[in-house]
């Protein structure tokens, strides 16, 4: 299966090795010709202001929607989750096709960065989890399954075939949730 790292900015390289060693062959996404290659698409963390600068001048913004809406499965953490959401406080939606609405670098400066396990539905273990300057998630759609929380808040949301994640699982060669989006494939 081919496996599209959108490669804009971030930690594209831990995705695309968590990929490799899941047996898919990853493939770095910059362009819409890139898009059209792939099967699933994992979105890095990064800074999601950059991100959404890179997509828009790449002319990715309407494809990865369109993707989405189609039923490819794509994995977002965090500013990957942010560029997924519909609705960002401190920020602008950029694909907006996930229903939930995200507060940016919502933690406190003491607790910028912290790791954690988390219990997710579905996956048998619990998921190494790096959180660095990550989002709350304010609000969930109807249409959106809470499939993990940290101290109250959802940190892995699933809306069809999108999960987004407000962790970082690549950092810690944590593949379960990888594992999991592709199985959607
Ligand atoms: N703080 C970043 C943002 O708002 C996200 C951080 C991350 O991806 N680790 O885009």
């Amino acid at each position: 299966m081919k496996a599209g790292v959108l490669a804009l900015q971030g930690d594209v390289r831990e995705h695309a090795a968590v990929l490799a060693e899941l047996g898919a062959s990853p493939v770095e996404v910059r362009t819409p010709e890139d898009l059209d290659r792939v099967d699933v698409l994992v979105i890095p963390g990064g800074e999601s202001t950059t991100i959404g600068k890179l997509a828009r001048s790449a002319n990715l913004v309407g494809p990865v929607v369109e993707r989405a809406r189609a039923g490819m499965p794509i994995l977002g953490t965090c500013a990957g989750m942010i560029v997924l959401a519909a609705r960002v406080e401190g920020g602008e939606p950029l694909f907006g096709v996930l229903d939930a609405t995200v507060r940016r670098n919502a933690y406190g400066r003491q607790v910028d960065s912290f790791e954690a396990d988390v219990e997710v539905e579905g996956i048998d273990h619990p998921v190494r989890a790096v959180f660095i300057r990550a989002p709350i998630v304010e609000q969930v759609g109807p249409g959106v399954r809470v499939l993990a929380t940290h101290e109250g808040h959802p940190v892995v949301l699933e809306q069809g075939n999108l999960v987004a994640a407000a962790f970082h699982p690549e950092l810690v060669g944590e593949t379960r949730l990888h594992e999991y989006v592709l199985g959607k494939g």
